[in-house]
């Protein structure tokens, strides 16, 4: 278990992480989730020991981190922002260099090192120098090094950035696979991977935490309305007139013009009232047509700019 209680970490004036907490249970999958600057890689260097907060305390495993930092530390595998070090070495020598660091037993070496090319699928270039590997394989090398020492806990910072789809796919399905052994906390300023991936979302803007949760609840939680995409033929302009009298809607916004003289509303009503119904029946008493009427579902790309724009 991983608990970060009141963490603060400042440079100088700057405050890059501010005052925040949150416990992660052993096996979740987490995404840290939030804009650059946000205070992401400051908090995840701060639970893998690399730097020290300002205030407050992480624990992991029961040991504190700043306390028991070799205790710790053993249990964090770490993946950092960008590139691999060291990209003068074959992919082999680089893990096997890392399990030496690691101090992993010499006897045990070749076989955990075998171990983790195998699991990341870094058979075929093991011999190849790193720095000659596309950036999809230095991303494998780079979660291949924080395998080694079979830590339960796997950090890592942004490991789908710069990568291609095709990369992003194959990264994206070993964090899964990986995910059925270790705790992961991974971060990312993309919303889908961290709701593909990951079963729960920290939400950080500015250092603060704006929201745990599911993605699905996130969705849920800052969806209290209900948006309906309306097309209707108005030649007597009445829908303005009309929809003020419906209390039940709380807006409504010309979306669009077509060809046809059709016109596309967004109407929106409180969570609770299904608003379709009376539509219809009010509509039609005035003589409004309606062609098309869809329900306009938040995404949780809706959900993260609200949370965002919400702590502003
Ligand atoms: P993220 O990973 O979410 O993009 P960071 O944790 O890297 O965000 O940065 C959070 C804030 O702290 C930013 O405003 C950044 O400029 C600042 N910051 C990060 N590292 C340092 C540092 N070593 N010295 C001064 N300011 C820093
Ligand atoms: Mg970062």
């Amino acid at each position: 278990m991983i608990e970060v209680k009141n963490v603060t970490k400042k440079y100088g004036k700057v405050v890059a992480v501010d005052n925040i907490s949150f416990t992660i249970q052993d096996g979740e999958i987490i995404g840290l989730l939030g804009p650059n600057g946000a205070g992401k890689s400051t908090t995840m260097n701060m639970i893998t020991g690399y730097i020290e907060p300002t205030e407050g305390t992480i624990i992991i495993d029961n040991y504190d981190i700043s306390k028991r930092p070799k205790k710790a530390k053993k249990e964090i595998g770490y993946m950092p922002e960008g590139v691999p070090l060291y990209t003068d070495m074959t992919v082999k020598e680089f893990i096997t260099y890392m399990a030496e660091i690691k101090k992993i037993d010499k006897k045990e070496r070749k076989e955990k090192v075998e171990k983790i090319i195998e699991e990341t699928g870094l058979k075929e270039v093991e011999k190849k120098i790193t720095k000659n590997l596309s950036r999809g394989y230095k991303q494998r090398v780079s979660l291949a090094g924080a395998l080694v020492g079979e830590p339960k806990i796997l950090i890592l910072d942004e490991p789908t950035v710069g990568l291609d789809p095709k990369q992003i796919t194959e990264i994206r399905k070993l964090i899964k696979d990986l995910g059925k052994k270790h705790t992961i906390i991974l971060s990312s300023h993309i919303l889908s991977e961290v709701s593909q991936i990951c079963q729960k979302v920290i939400i950080i803007n500015k250092g603060k935490i704006v929201a745990i949760d599911t993605p699905e609840n996130l969705e849920n939680k800052v969806s209290n309305k209900n948006s309906l995409y309306v097309t209707v033929e108005d030649t007597e302009n009445k829908i303005e007139k009309v929809t003020k009298k419906i209390k039940e809607i709380t807006k409504i916004e010309l979306i669009k013009e077509n060809e046809d003289k059709t016109k596309e509303y967004l109407i929106e009503s409180k969570l609770d009232t299904d608003l379709r119904k009376i539509l219809f029946q009010e509509f039609a008493k005035e003589n409004i047509t309606i062609f098309e009427m869809k329900k306009a579902d938040t995404t949780l790309e809706d959900a993260f700019m609200k949370l965002i724009e919400g702590g502003n």
